[in-house]
């Protein structure tokens, strides 16, 4: 891997990315999209319609003078693949097309209560069925994107983490699911999926942006002119492990004062839990696998209005403003993106108070000012990046079955 933690696309792959995230472009709009000459652009356009990975479909009738320039598109049914993303308190998965289109989902228990041997076994089990339900062939299915908390080693496919037993720590993940499935498996860090997840889905009118990930714990993300930055071995952006001021909670990483453990849905939990009578009001329960269905208890405290929810979630939030300034300080940035389960119902608190946050104390702030959105698919933004991720890895070069009523038969 290059050790600077950015690698350039192919031609190829940046031209599936532009069409997945566009819809319908012309060459001519491709050739300017990636700033190549479009001879260039023809030819790795005519290797992809010949491989059945994109068609044209008809001729743009925007166009005033001349021949209308043809329109490509990515052909939906070339290939599919399936994202998982496998946390404590949830597991999701989800089936998308060559366009990215998401055509089935199943949500499951999380892996907080059962150990990596029974998860992956149910997992193999849940993909087969839902692939069964989806109408989808396995023989079209390119791989699985396997998306999990960090640290990770993606290369072997293990995790470098005693999270959440330490029955997990260099338990081999992807081989074992992969035999199981007979499916290549690749294993992707849960902000990182969510980040090319959303600029894949085209939902941000910018190419680098952060990203903040919030399941139980946090994790951060920076996507570079449209691709992630990876750092030395894909471990970059710990946002969640920035020692925060004034901090003092110790951290399962060994430090003190880190964003996750002042602020992180544990930690808002672990706070109500301490005063029996919030608990009892909230309903929240404590159970170990059940930390983000006792967030989101806490979460609609806060949106009928209950004092002390909302100042227990705008304490975190503000944590995790000051965690996104430094975000944005790292990498001069002015959009950042919130995504995970625990923005579903409180994303609109955390954006306004890491708004707020980055508005009082981002250096660049007078140059650019920072814009915070919550994700488009918030609490499966991470499951969908994961097969996006197999999509854009492994289609180029790999053989569409040649006959699809011959494929479908089976
Ligand atoms: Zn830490």
């Amino acid at each position: 891997m290059a050790g600077h933690g950015l690698t350039r696309a192919t031609t190829a792959v940046r031209v599936l990315d532009l069409l997945r995230a566009n819809g319908t472009l012309s060459r001519v709009e491709l050739a300017e999209r990636v700033e190549l000459t479009p001879a260039t652009i023809t030819n790795a356009v005519r290797r992809l319609i010949d491989a059945g990975l994109v068609r044209e479909v008809g001729r743009d009738p925007q166009q005033g003078r001349g021949q209308p320039r043809r329109l490509l598109e990515l052909d939906a049914g070339a290939w599919y693949s399936v994202g998982i993303q496998i946390d404590r308190t949830t597991t999701t998965i989800v089936v998308v097309d060559f366009a990215g289109t998401r055509i089935a989902s199943a949500g499951l228990r999380g892996t907080g209560a059962v150990g990596p041997e029974s998860t992956v076994l149910a997992l193999a089990e849940h993909v087969g069925s839902l692939l069964r339900r989806a109408g989808v062939p396995r023989e079209r299915v390119l791989g699985v994107g396997l998306v999990t908390h960090g640290p990770q080693d993606r290369e072997r496919g293990v995790l470098l983490t005693a999270q959440p037993g330490p029955e997990w720590m260099e338990f081999p993940l992807t081989a074992s699911l992969s035999d199981l499935l007979g499916l290549p498996v690749l294993l992707e860090n849960d902000a990182d999926a969510a980040a090319f997840g959303e600029f894949w889905a085209g939902a941000l009118p910018t190419d680098t942006f952060g990203l903040v990930y919030m399941g139980s714990g946090i994790g951060g993300g920076v996507v570079v002119d449209g691709e992630v930055y990876r750092g030395r071995a894909s471990n970059a952006v710990e946002i969640g492990h920035v020692a925060l001021n004034g901090g003092e909670a110790p951290c399962v990483c060994g430090n003190r004062g880190c964003a996750q453990a002042e602020a992180g849905p544990q930690a808002v939990v672990a706070q109500v839990l301490a005063d029996s009578s919030l608990a009892e009001r909230f309903g929240v329960e404590g159970r170990p696998d059940g930390t983000l269905a006792d967030f989101d208890r806490i979460a609609r405290a806060w949106r009928s209005g209950d004092r002390e929810a909302t100042g227990l979630l705008e304490r975190s939030a503000r944590w995790i403003g000051q965690a996104a300034v430094a975000l944005v300080n790292l990498f001069d940035l002015d959009t950042v993106v919130l995504a995970g389960p625990a923005f579903v119902i409180a994303g609109p608190l955390y954006r306004e108070h890491i708004t707020a946050e980055l508005e009082r104390s981002a250096l660049s702030r007078v140059l650019h000012r920072p814009q915070v959105h919550v994700s488009s698919n918030v609490d499966i933004a991470a499951a969908t990046g994961g097969a996006l991720h197999v999509l854009r890895t492994l289609s180029v070069g790999a053989r569409v079955p040649r006959s699809r009523a011959e494929a479908d038969l089976n």
